[in-house]
């Protein structure tokens, strides 16, 4: 890659649709990691970075549901053309459609550092399920891993609290 990459973001997105991914890296260093996604049918897991994260929606609208610091869910809408910082540890759970695409801003994540992709119970509002990972390579889609575990057994999806399970989408 040039030492000065320049990206067309529409462009770049239309090809992350050809590829059939949801996630394209377009660099990631120590302090700074880029890429666009595309929205993920059925997304219900709220993600918390050990970094601020900033996110431009490039096309389409977002629904970014999130958590306050007192559990409540919120729900702030991010319009075509918008930017939102989410600051780091706040739960987060972007919403939005396969055609539409965002553009987001972090940084690498130093070697001690987490991130935490959490499910809540909607029988009894507990935590259902918690994958934690340090995520060395934004490569890897730790979104996609994490749905994989989630869905993978149905021990991950019932609730320790009241029993319900979750159903698949
Ligand atoms: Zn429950």
């Amino acid at each position: 890659m040039s030492a000065m990459p320049i990206v067309n973001l529409l462009e770049h997105a239309q090809r992350l649709t050809a590829s059939g991914k949801r996630v394209s890296v377009l660099w990631q260093h120590d302090d700074t990691l880029a890429f666009i996604a595309r929205g993920r049918p059925h997304r219900s897991e709220f993600h918390s970075d050990p970094v601020d994260e900033v996110m431009y929606m490039i096309k389409g609208d977002m629904r970014l549901h999130y958590r306050t610091a007192l559990g409540e869910e919120k729900v702030a809408v991010i319009r075509e053309g918008e930017i939102v910082r989410c600051p780091a540890g706040v739960p987060h759970s972007p919403r939005f459609s396969p055609d539409a695409f965002v553009l987001v801003l972090e940084r690498k994540r130093r070697a001690s550092e987490h991130d935490r992709f959490t499910w809540y119970c909607e029988g009894c509002g507990a935590v259902l399920y918690e994958s934690i990972k340090h995520v060395a390579d934004y490569n890897m889609d730790p979104v996609s891993r994490a749905y994989e575990e989630f869905y993978g057994t149905e021990k991950s999806r019932t609730c320790a609290s009241c029993g319900r399970v979750t159903p698949r989408p």
